[in-house]
C-alpha cells in the first residue's frame, strides 16, 4: 500500500500463519507482479467464497500483536467511502510512514563496472576488461539508451520508479533490457520503506518543556458549566458533540484540561487534536504538566519512522493521552474517553494531499464510534459547527468573558481610503502605516511594551511590475505572480517553489524600470526599523523559520521580552499567549477578504478576531488597529466589536441565500495534466455524464463548470475543476461515486490526474 484502487482484498493463511492471525495486523502480501503491506481485517465469512485455487497466499505477518485497533478499521472504511477514495489509498494516509513496506525494483550497476565514475569507456576496456566486455558494444546503444545508460552509471543504484519520473518519454523496459542484456545493470526486487509526504512546517523544531503549575485554578461559572456538561456526557458513556465557543482569553483550554481528567479517572483514553504543534508550544506544554506521563505527541516535523515508534506504544495501550496534529485522529487508541479538537475552525485541519480528508470531522465520526464526547473549541466557530448547534446537533457551550474580567482590547478601524498623504516625514513609512498605526506604535514602544504586526503576505512585494510597459513577472509553470524577497533579491513562486534572481530590467521591453508592488511582511519590517530605528522586531512567516530551531527560538525571546514588535502572517495569530502584548496592528485586512472563495469574509472575519485576542491578555488592556479599504465590511465590523454571532447571522443568511455549504455539501473535482485540451476535454466528458445522472434525480445536485481553476496552471500541469453542490449529501456523493467508477472502469490515462476533494477547503 497505498495502491491506487486497492480495496479489499481475499487471501488464504497457511496453518502457521492462521494462529498467529489477528485482525489490526499488517501482513504482506502479493498484488498482481508486487508485494505490499496490508492491513488484515477478518477472516472470509462469505457464503460463497472464490475458489481455493484462485486466491493466492499471504506471504508474512509483520507484528506480534494488532498495530490496528478494531475502532480504527471501522472509521478507516468510513472514511475511505465518506471521501470518496480507494481504501489502500486511505491506508496510506493513516498509517505512519515507517509502517509501511512496499517492494520495489532497484537498477544497479554491475560490480565490475561499479568503481568507474566518468572514466571514458575506452581506457578501462584497454586495462581490465576480458575481450567480451560489453564495453565494446556501448557504441550500439541508442541516444536515449546511452542516457539512461550513463545515469544508472552516475547513482550506482537508482529505482526503476525513479527512472520512470526522469525518462518519461522512453519506452523504460525495452532499453533496460538492453542494459541488462549488455551486462552492464542488473535488477533487484526489495522491500523499501514507504516515505509519507511531510506536512507543512515540517522544520519547525520542537522544544516542548515541562512547564506549567499544577495547581488548579477556581473556574469562572462558565468554565464550571461547561466542565460539567461534558462530565456528564463522559460518565454516562455517551456520545455528544460539544462546540466552546469562548472569546480569546476566556479560558478554553482549562475546560479541556480538566474534563481530560474526568476521562483518566475513569480509565478512559484522551486524544487531544491541535492545528499545529510548534505554535500551540504552551498547550502541549500545559497537556504534559497536568495530565501526567502517558503521553505522545504526534507531529509533523517527526520522521515517519519516529511516527511509526509512538504509533506501535500507542497501539499496545501504553499511553493514555494522545496529543497531535491532523494526522493523530488516526491513533490507534483503544477505550477513548474524550476528544477534544482546539481551533476547530482551523484550515489546516484540512489535509490537501492524497485523501482529502477533515481531521475535525472525522474526530466526530471516531467519537461516534467509541461513544464518548467530543469538544470542538474556538473563538471563532466555523459556521459549519455553529450551524449544528442551531439545530441542536451539537451542544453550544459559551465563555462569553475573559478569565479574571479582563477586558477585551478596543479595536479602531483605519480607512485607508481617507488616508491623506499625511505629512510624513518618509513616504515610504506612511505607504505601510497609517498616522495613527504609527503613533500607536511609537507611543508603545516608549512605554516598553510589545506590538504584533499582521500582514498576510510573504516576501517584500507580491510581484514585480514594469513601469515602462505594464509587463508583470510570473512563474514559467505556474500561472501566479513571482513574490520579491529581499533576501539575496530573488524572485520565488509559492506554489511551486521556482526562484531566480530578480533581473534588473524587465525582460519584454528592457527597460531598467520594475517596480514592486504589493507590500509584504519584509516591507513592513523595514518601514518599521526606519520609523523606530532601534526596536528589536523579529518576522515570523514560513520563510522565516525554515531553520530548524529558529521558531522555538524566536518565541522564546519574544515571551522573555527580548522582542519588541513581531511581524508575521497568520502565524502571529495562533497561539502564544504573551501578557506584554498591548498593541496588535493589522495592516491590510483586505488580503483575504478579496480572495475568490466563499469561505473569504469567514477567513478574514476569523484571522483579524484571532490576531485581536493576542492583545490585552495581561494586566494592561490592549488596543487593536485594523487598516482596510473595506471599513463597512461586516467582517471586518464585527471582528471589531468581538461578535461572533452576529457575524454568523450575517454570514449564515448569505450563504443560505446563495446555496453554500453549511447549507448545501459541496464536491469539487479536479482535472490535471500537462496537455491543457486533454484536461479540458476529461473534464467536459465528465460534466457529460454527471448531467446524465443528475437530470434523473430532482432532489440531485448543482453542477458549476467545467471551468479552469482560478489559478489555471501550477508546476507546468493546466487545471480545471468541475464543483458540484447539493442539499442531499448522500445523493450529492452517490452521483459523484458513480461517475469516478465508471472513469477507473474505462482506464485513466496516466497523464492526467483526477483529484476528488469532499467538502473541499482550497478551491484555489
Ligand atoms: P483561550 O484558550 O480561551 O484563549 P486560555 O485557556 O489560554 O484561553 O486561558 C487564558 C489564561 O487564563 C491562561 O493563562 C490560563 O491559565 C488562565 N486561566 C484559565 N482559567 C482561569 C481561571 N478560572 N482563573 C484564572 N485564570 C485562568
Ligand atoms: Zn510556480
Amino acid at each position: 500500500m497505498p495502491i491506487t484502487g486497492t480495496g479489499i482484498l481475499s487471501y488464504r493463511a497457511q496453518e502457521g500463519f492462521s494462529s498467529l492471525l489477528q485482525p489490526g495486523m499488517r501482513v504482506i502480501v502479493p498484488v498482481g507482479k508486487r508485494k505490499i503491506t496490508g492491513i488484515f481485517i477478518r477472516w472470509n465469512d462469505a457464503v460463497h467464497p472464490p475458489a481455493p485455487e484462485k486466491i493466492k497466499e499471504i506471504l508474512g505477518v509483520l507484528d506480534e500483536a494488532p498495530v490496528f485497533p478494531q475502532d480504527l478499521i471501522q472509521l478507516w472504511q468510513w472514511a475511505a467511502k465518506y471521501y470518496l477514495v480507494a481504501p489502500g489509498e486511505m491506508l496510506g494516509a493513516m498509517l505512519p510512514g515507517g509502517a509501511l513496506r512496499e517492494e520495489e525494483v532497484l537498477v544497479k550497476v554491475k560490480k565490475k563496472h561499479a568503481g568507474e565514475k566518468q572514466s571514458p569507456p575506452a581506457q578501462t576496456e584497454k586495462v581490465n576488461a576480458p575481450p567480451t566486455s560489453s564495453f565494446s558494444c556501448l557504441s550500439t546503444l541508442t541516444g536515449p539508451e546511452q542516457k539512461l545508460w550513463a545515469c544508472i552509471r552516475e547513482k550506482k543504484r537508482v529505482s526503476l520508479r525513479a527512472l520512470r519520473r526522469q525518462f518519461p518519454t522512453l519506452v523504460l523496459p525495452d532499453a533496460l533490457q538492453r542494459l541488462v542484456d549488455l551486462q552492464l545493470v542488473e535488477m533487484q526486487k526489495h522491500m523499501r520503506k514507504h516515505r509519507a509526504p511531510r506536512e507543512g512546517l515540517a522544520n519547525a523544531y520542537l522544544n516542548v518543556a515541562e512547564e506549567g503549575e499544577n495547581a488548579r485554578v477556581r473556574l469562572s461559572s462558565y468554565q464550571q458549566n461547561a466542565c460539567e456538561k461534558i462530565t456528564a456526557v463522559l460518565r454516562a458513556g455517551d456520545f455528544r458533540v460539544f462546540l466552546i465557543n469562548g472569546v480569546t482569553g476566556s479560558g478554553k483550554t482549562e475546560v479541556y484540561l480538566q474534563t481530560a481528567q474526568a476521562a483518566l479517572e475513569k480509565r478512559r483514553r484522551v486524544l487531544f487534536l491541535v492545528p499545529e504543534i510548534a505554535l500551540t508550544h504552551q498547550l502541549v506544554a500545559q497537556v504534559r504538566a497536568r495530565l501526567g506521563q502517558r503521553i505522545a505527541v504526534l507531529h509533523s516535523a517527526q520522521t515517519g519512522a519516529e511516527r511509526w515508534d509512538e504509533w506501535r506504544r500507542i497501539a499496545r495501550g501504553e499511553i493514555d493521552v494522545v496529543i497531535g496534529v491532523r494526522s493523530a485522529v488516526f491513533a490507534p487508541m483503544a477505550n477513548l474517553g474524550l476528544i477534544v479538537v482546539d481551533e476547530e475552525h482551523d484550515p489546516a485541519y484540512k489535509q490537501e494531499e492524497g485523501p482529502r480528508y477533515n481531521a475535525r470531522d472525522l474526530a466526530i465520526v471516531r467519537g461516534q464510534m467509541a461513544s464518548c464526547p467530543v469538544v470542538l473549541g474556538s473563538a471563532t466557530p466555523s459556521l459549519e459547527s455553529f450551524a449544528h448547534c442551531q439545530i441542536q446537533r451539537y451542544t453550544l457551550l459559551e465563555l462569553p468573558e475573559r478569565v479574571e474580567a479582563r477586558p477585551l482590547p478596543t479595536v479602531e478601524i483605519v480607512d485607508l481610503r481617507q488616508r491623506q498623504r499625511d505629512n510624513a516625514e518618509d513616504r515610504e513609512t506612511s505607504r505601510v502605516f497609517s498616522a495613527l498605526l504609527r503613533q500607536a506604535l511609537v507611543d508603545n514602544y516608549q512605554m516598553g511594551k510589545q506590538s504584533v504586526l499582521f500582514l498576510n503576505r510573504r516576501g517584500y512585494a507580491s510581484y514585480l511590475q514594469c513601469r515602462s510597459c505594464g509587463e508583470v513577472l510570473s512563474c514559467v509553470q505556474c500561472s501566479v505572480s513571482l513574490t520579491f524577497h529581499l533576501q539575496g533579491r530573488e524572485l520565488h513562486c509559492h506554489y511551486c517553489g521556482f526562484s531566480r534572481q530578480a533581473p534588473d530590467c524587465c525582460p519584454l521591453c528592457h527597460e531598467p524600470e520594475l517596480g514592486g508592488g504589493g507590500v509584504g511582511t519584509e516591507q513592513v519590517e523595514e518601514a518599521l526599523l526606519r520609523l523606530l530605528p532601534k526596536v528589536r522586531v523579529a518576522r515570523l512567516d514560513r520563510d522565516s523559520v525554515r531553520k530548524k530551531g529558529v521558531l522555538s527560538k524566536m518565541m522564546e525571546s519574544w515571551r522573555a521580552h527580548e522582542i519588541d514588535v513581531l511581524i508575521g502572517t497568520q502565524m502571529v495569530t495562533k497561539g502564544h499567549d504573551v501578557p506584554g502584548v498591548t498593541l496588535v496592528g493589522v495592516l491590510l485586512a483586505d488580503v483575504t477578504l478579496n480572495l475568490p472563495d466563499f469561505r473569504a469574509a469567514e477567513r478574514t472575519f476569523q484571522l483579524l478576531t484571532q490576531v485581536a485576542g493576542r492583545a490585552g491578555r495581561g494586566e494592561e488592556p490592549g488596543r487593536v488597529i485594523i487598516q482596510t479599504y473595506a471599513p463597512q465590511h461586516y467582517s471586518i465590523r464585527c471582528a471589531a466589536q468581538h461578535d461572533f454571532r452576529r457575524f454568523a447571522t450575517l454570514e449564515l443568511r448569505y450563504r443560505r441565500n446563495l446555496g453554500y455549504p453549511p447549507y448545501t455539501r459541496m464536491v469539487n473535482v479536479r482535472f490535471e495534466g500537462k496537455n491543457g485540451e486533454r484536461v479540458q476535454k476529461a473534464a467536459e466528458q465528465f460534466v457529460a455524464r454527471l448531467t446524465n445522472r443528475v437530470v434523473q434525480n430532482e432532489r440531485g445536485p448543482t453542477v458549476l463548470g467545467p471551468a479552469p481553476a482560478p489559478i489555471e496552471r501550477i508546476k507546468g500541469r493546466e487545471r480545471w475543476q468541475v464543483v458540484l453542490k447539493g442539499y442531499d449529501r448522500a445523493l450529492l456523493h452517490e452521483v459523484v461515486r458513480t461517475v469516478q467508477e465508471e472513469l477507473i472502469g474505462q482506464g485513466r490515462s496516466p497523464q492526467l490526474r483526477i483529484i476528488v476533494d469532499v467538502d473541499p477547503y482550497n478551491m484555489l
